[in-house]
């Protein structure tokens, strides 16, 4: 793989529009970050969680780029994986509230581990096993074109947000206390790549605040200049207490944290989380070096410049087609919804999808699908990707979709 073609053991070339799950944002085999990887390999890898140079120089990227207030005034904690990012930061955020509850969001995704787990709610995960922690309770996200409550934006006075806001701070709604934390993602990725309206973030931030209950802005699948910006919640003007990054982080290599503001970092006992292998050296070099070319490349621009181009086109597609339910993203992070009619709104069947997304492999594009119905296709290439091959993609894409609707 390079940049963001991939090459099969047959020799066919595919455009990458999955980048390993939203991981790849520098490009596959980046030659800079690959000799990032061999030099720090050479020098030290392992230094079992103590510091070493790379990843001091890390943490100071990540507290210079944290969001808001957060920026200068944050301390990091590094994990193994996104869900073991989730697991830290409710540990962290139940230690400093002396809380225990947490509040997720229907369609959420957040791990497999079993903290992360269980604020997972796709029943493909959850299936067969009880439930891994308790206290664990499901607001409903800002998803406007499947508004839980019927309504509209913005005529609809935020009505998921407000349920939100009173479920976090009342008695009455089936918590035992105020939650620790609510944990949300700023752009919702496996629930079907879902942009909430800013004032509903707002909202339930602001509500969070008042009643000193933590905002986790899980950012995995949605940082590091995915949505156009360092970290999604930038588009939301919402300053978090917790952050948990991973995939994009570490891209080629596996690489997770916790970014936690100083306010809540420094109430943690020392010594206290320890990770063999957290903050391994070549996975902080790798970081760095991830950080130091999205900037030089300017990563969010372009993803916020081409994720736009991609998204007239895709609207153009949407107004003509009679399955394209509907299209939303923020930078390259962008999804297409599926429905077999418009006015209902029924999802398009599972065996279709699986077609449609065989279908774009076999002309050349490599595509995953999400959501709650499994019937968004979602585009999340690497950041590098040319105007040209998302001309290509595009052609592809609604080739199929053309061949799709012929047959509902
Ligand atoms: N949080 C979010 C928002 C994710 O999208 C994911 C992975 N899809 C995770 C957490 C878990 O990350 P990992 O697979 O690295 O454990």
């Amino acid at each position: 793989a390079r940049g963001a073609t991939v090459e099969d053991l047959d020799g066919n070339k595919y455009i990458d529009v999955m980048g390993g799950v939203a991981v790849n944002n520098v490009g596959h085999s980046h030659p800079e970050v690959v000799k990032a990887m061999y030099e720090q390999a050479n020098e030290v890898a392992h230094t079992a969680d103590f510091p070493s140079p790379v990843r001091v120089r890390l943490i100071e990227e990540l507290v210079g780029i944290a969001p808001g207030d957060m920026r200068g005034h944050s301390r990091v904690a590094f994990a193994m994986s996104g869900s073991d990012a989730v697991e830290t930061a409710l540990k962290f955020a139940k230690y400093f509230t002396k809380r225990t509850e947490i509040v997720a969001f229907h369609g959420a995704y957040h791990g497999v581990t079993a903290g992360a787990l269980a604020l997972t709610t796709n029943q493909a995960y959850r299936r067969g096993l009880p439930p891994s922690i308790p206290g664990v309770h499901f607001a409903p996200y800002p998803y406007c074109y499947r508004c839980p409550f019927g309504k509209k934006f913005p005529d609809c006075d935020l009505e998921c947000a407000r349920y939100t806001g009173d479920m976090i701070s009342k008695s009455g709604m089936g918590l035992a206390d105020r939650p620790a934390a609510v944990i949300m993602e700023p752009v919702q990725g496996e629930g079907g790549y879902i942009v909430p309206p800013k004032e509903a973030i707002e909202w339930i931030a602001k509500v969070a605040r008042e009643n000193n209950i933590l905002f986790i802005d899980d950012e995995v699948q949605a940082g590091f200049c995915r949505t156009g910006r360092w970290f999604a919640i930038e588009h939301h003007g919402v300053t978090p207490d917790l952050i948990t990054a991973g995939k994009g982080l570490g891209g080629d290599f596996p690489v997770a944290a916790v970014i936690g503001h100083r306010r809540i970092m420094d109430e943690l006992p020392k010594m206290w989380n320890p990770v063999t292998f957290g903050g391994n050296a070549v996975g902080a070099a790798v970081s760095l070096k991830n950080i130091e070319l999205m900037r030089r490349y300017d990563l969010c621009r372009r993803s916020e410049v081409l994720g736009g181009y991609f998204m007239d086109l895709l609207k153009e597609l949407e107004e003509r087609s009679k399955i394209v339910g509907d299209v939303r993203g923020k930078g390259l992070m962008i999804g297409v919804e599926l429905v077999k009619d418009k006015s209902t709104k029924a999802p398009m069947d599972m065996d279709k999808m699986i077609w449609l997304i065989n279908r774009m492999r076999d002309n050349g594009v490599l595509a995953l699908i999400a959501g709650r119905f499994e019937n968004v296709v979602r585009f999340m290439p690497p950041l590098v990707i040319t105007r040209e091959q998302i001309d290509k993609v595009f052609a592809v894409f609604s080739k199929v979709i053309g061949e799709l609707e012929e047959q509902i």
